[in-house]
């Protein structure tokens, strides 16, 4: 028996258990041949529609303040020094910020994550927040809002969640050993401080990984599992977009068949948390954006901070297509879809029996 299949028995074995399951195991999953990868879906998959059912939750981010920041994480379009072409602005007001939050509601999101640039917040940035959440649930009762402002000091962990917060996410993007290698501003220690603070205060904390930085098989696996020590209740998996004018500009290293891999491998180390698909999706997982929904339950609709995503439209479509539904929609699937099937349908019109050169 290869040796990923054997982890895999071990790993789902674990997971009923409730156990924490073992590193080496889950290596085994990030090294196993493609021959063996749709056994590595489908034991993330049990493990998913067990928890999740057939439900997609829904994020939408709205980016208050873009670009300028001080800090110098390797992987990020709006770091010190970096030359990359993004939007650059200050902080939205909460009416902007509550008419882009409204478009994601509308098109099925959930959770609202407001999220500003920066190393963190100061006390007065936190009530500017708490004005924009106010001003978000306000135009749409019952979403979900999740701060994202970089590292909490004090008690505005406490405040975000008294001005109204229900999540707060940051993010611990690798293994403790990797992370001096991407960030010289601040440490994996005052990431895991900040995470520990807001779910301290209540907030239900949201903690992820980038992908695709140069990192081991081992680091991936420490992380994921680091984020299970923090019993965060959700995970966003980002593939690095590796932005000309960063330092990890060129850094192509992320396949299809490698980010379901990565996507499996977090599913099995926290069985029980929302696995979010994040940003670099489209471009990574191209074609197989749709075998990753079995894996994951969660995934940011539309637009990221600083990238575009492929379109809210197409987002709906792929769920309904896998015989998903956004969590909150059960039973209102797109109905535009066989619409938008039909128009897919094209008369032939070059190639044989015409001047036109064939499609090949
Ligand atoms: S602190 Fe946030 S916005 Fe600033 S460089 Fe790091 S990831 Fe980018």
């Amino acid at each position: 028996m290869p040796a990923s299949i054997a982890a895999l028995a071990r790993l789902t074995a674990a997971a009923d258990a409730g156990e924490v399951p073992e590193a080496a195991d889950l290596e085994a999953v990030l090294a196993s041949a493609d021959a063996e990868l749709m056994d590595v879906v489908a034991a993330a998959a049990r493990l998913r529609f067990r928890r999740f059912g057939n439900t997609v939750k829904l994020n939408y981010l709205v980016n208050l303040k873009s670009g300028l920041c001080p800090e110098d994480c390797g992987y990020c379009s709006q770091r010190l020094g970096s030359k990359a072409d993004v939007l650059k602005y200050t902080w939205l007001s909460p009416e902007q910020a509550a008419e882009q939050a409204a478009a994601g509601v509308a098109g099925g999101a959930s959770r609202v994550c407001l999220v500003a640039s920066g190393r963190g917040p100061t006390d007065m940035d936190v009530e500017r927040v708490g004005k924009t959440i106010a001003a978000v649930k306000g135009a749409a009762p019952g979403v979900e809002v999740c701060a994202c402002l970089g590292l909490l000091q004090g008690g505005q962990a406490d405040r975000l969640a008294e001005l109204g917060a229900d999540a707060y996410n940051h993010n611990l993007n690798t293994a403790e050993d990797a992370y001096a290698e991407i960030c010289s501003t601040h440490t994996f220690a005052d990431r895991v401080d900040t995470v520990n603070a807001a779910h301290g205060a209540g907030l239900s904390p949201c903690s992820g990984l980038i992908a695709g930085m140069g990192e081991s098989d081992a680091d991936l696996v420490s992380v994921a599992l680091g984020l299970r020590a923090l019993n965060v209740d959700s995970i966003p998996v980002n593939f690095l977009l590796p932005f000309d004018g960063t330092p990890l500009e060129g850094r192509w290293e992320l396949d299809p068949r490698r980010c379901l891999r990565i996507l499996a491998m977090v599913r099995l180390a926290n069985p029980d948390a929302e696995v979010r698909l994040a940003a670099g999706r489209e471009v990574h997982l191209r074609s197989h954006q749709a075998t990753a929904l079995q894996i994951v339950n969660s995934i940011f609709l539309g637009d990221y901070l600083t990238s575009e995503g492929q379109s809210a439209k197409d987002d709906l479509a792929l769920i309904a297509d896998a015989g998903l539904v956004p969590l909150g929609l059960e039973g209102a699937l797109p109905e535009d879809a066989p619409e938008a099937v039909r128009e897919a349908v094209k008369v032939r019109r070059r190639g044989a029996g015409t001047e036109v050169a064939p499609n090949a």
